[in-house]
């Protein structure tokens, strides 16, 4: 039974790598992870390799702290860091996703607040915070490739489902694999529509009571269920 949780939640996230990469969250780098389902204290990740390339054998067990199971050999991401410290941080999170998606790195360079703008993008939530990895470290290679810059991204994030990374990308968490892809994905279309809409500001913004109460409705089981079928078929996985 353990065996068949492991080996669904598996082939679960090889789908989601698949997936972010055909909905241009990710690209040749960036990375999503899965908690364990029954053993909090791990997590799963692919290999160091680009999402849109990653089959069940490139995923790798690890303890929080970044430790693998089983290397056997195989190359692993730097920034594996930002997804322990995160599951340390957050008992409610079950998945992480990590990336570069170009709409949303105009958020990390200028003073402007990504905000939700329509009701799909309400997922990022009210508050998404900015991380500069300058505040605590200086000058670093700018990636979260030691505990201590994760665990300060992870403080950063706080409770929110969003956080941005200076001058780099972003992190999206979800309660479910679904949920954090859902996430991911609306974080990257609320960044393109809100670009969009600023040549003709001033713009109108969902409410924080909107917020609450769209996401909400958003994240349950019908629409993350309704979104994951267009995802699927999306990346060639319908019919299965
Ligand atoms: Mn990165």
């Amino acid at each position: 039974m353990s065996d068949d949780a492991v080996q669904h939640a598996i082939r679960e996230l090889v789908i989601a790598n698949r997936i972010l990469a055909r909905e241009d969250v990710i690209d040749d780098f960036g990375h999503v992870s899965l908690r364990h389902p029954t053993d909090p204290g791990r997590y799963f990740l692919s290999r160091s390799r680009s999402p849109v390339a990653v089959t069940a054998d490139d995923i790798m067990e690890f303890t929080l702290d970044g430790t693998p199971l089983e290397q056997r050999g195989r190359r692993m991401y730097a920034e594996r860091a930002i997804h322990g410290a995160i599951y340390m941080a957050r008992p409610d999170v079950t998945s992480v996703v990590h990336h570069h998606a170009r709409a949303v790195l105009p958020f990390t360079v200028a003073k402007l607040e990504l905000k939700p703008v329509f009701h799909m993008g309400s997922v990022m939530g009210a508050t998404v915070p900015l991380w500069d990895s300058q505040d605590e470290f200086g000058d670093t290679n700018m990636l979260v490739d030691n505990m201590p810059s994760g665990h300060s991204l992870a403080r950063a994030l706080g409770q929110n489902a969003t956080v941005l990374l200076a001058r780099h990308g972003a992190c999206n968490v979800g309660r479910s694999l679904r949920a954090a892809v859902f996430t991911a994905v609306y974080t990257k279309e609320n960044a393109e529509m809100l670009l969009a809409s600023l040549p003709h500001a001033p713009l109108s913004y969902l409410t924080p009571g909107e917020i609450a109460k769209t996401s909400e409705m958003l994240l349950s089981d019908m629409p993350l269920a309704r979104a994951w079928d267009y995802y699927l078929a999306r990346a060639g996985f319908s019919g299965l």
